[in-house]
């Protein structure tokens, strides 16, 4: 146990691999910092006008939560699964061993996109199992009263937030619920003591745990806290993310997650192959190349709050 902590974790603006003039925003890892919980990315992409074409690149050792906020997004995985995302709706994907995919807005053009994808890292349990593909169109919402204001309300997107439980498959235990508080409204977020956690405002105004937090930065709470407090003047959307603090030392390289780095190379090595690890997906004649490894041996991220 660390102990509570108010740290706000800045964006950093990131090329977005394969995808000309696209750039996200994201708050982990961060330096000091690779997992909050199971959590060990966060990009937000948009608000934008844009034409997403993420074309076929490879996973391993990780599930991608996609969660949008405008727009859709097209998802067709080496599995067979082809299918169109909305508001209010999941996709997970879980990598295992090894999985390919592509993402990309709908249409031709330019459209509205402004989405959060995370990255959970998988344990050792089910980081070498078969890959999966679920998409999630009614996941469970709760309210949170308030103590002034109209009361808040929150959905489960994954694990359990104030015992309710999403049904999206999860290998440690971990929180990411969106919260939705009023304009002038103050409410309590419970959570377990033996879980750090973090908050990320993504639209509006918002004091959480008493510090005031921009669009876009992402608060971390630290451990050993049995709820945070969070008002705002305006109204507020803002996700929740935590669980468990992840005990293993994880190598994190491009769309990979390990724990050494021959493993790395050796998923690199596969994908360059054309490897059957990583399957095919189905209606495309690109795919985003591997860059190359840097000139040393790749190392576990390690805390330095
Ligand atoms: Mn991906």
């Amino acid at each position: 146990m660390i102990g509570p902590r108010r740290i706000v974790l800045e964006p950093r603006e990131v090329p977005l691999g394969g995808v000309r003039g696209m750039n996200v925003l994201r708050a982990l890892p961060h330096r000091n910092l690779p997992t909050i919980g199971a959590w060990c990315f966060l990009d937000r992409f948009g608000p934008a006008d844009t034409r997403m074409r993420v074309e076929p690149h490879p996973h391993i050792g990780l599930q991608t939560v996609t969660w949008p906020l405008v727009g859709e997004i097209r998802h067709r995985d080496s599995l067979g699964s082809d299918t169109d995302l909305r508001r209010g709706q999941l996709n997970l994907m879980t990598a295992g061993n090894g999985i390919s995919h592509s993402e990309y807005s709908i249409g031709d053009g330019p459209v509205p996109l402004d989405a959060l994808q995370f990255w959970v890292v998988l344990p050792e349990s089910a980081r070498h199992g078969a890959a999966g593909f679920e998409q999630h169109t009614a996941l469970p919402g709760l309210t949170l009263p308030s103590e002034h204001g109209a009361d808040a309300s929150a959905t489960v997107v994954l694990g359990e937030f104030a015992g309710v439980r999403s049904p999206a498959s999860v290998h440690t235990p971990i929180v990411g619920a969106e919260i939705v508080v009023p304009a002038g409204t103050r409410v309590r977020l419970p959570l377990p003591a033996d879980w750090e956690h973090a908050v990320l405002l993504v639209e509006g105004d918002a004091v959480v745990a008493e510090h005031p937090l921009a669009v876009n930065e992402t608060l971390y709470l630290g451990d050993s806290r049995v709820e945070a407090e969070v008002e705002s003047a305006t109204g507020a959307l803002l996700f929740l993310l935590g669980g468990e603090p992840f005990a293993d030392e994880i190598v994190m390289w491009w769309n990979f997650a390990g724990r050494t780095h021959d493993e790395i190379v050796e998923a690199r090595d596969a994908w360059e192959a054309a490897s059957p690890r990583f399957g095919e997906v189905a209606g495309h004649d690109v795919r985003i190349p591997a860059p190359p490894l840097p000139p040393v041996r790749l190392m576990p991220r390690s805390r330095s709050l």
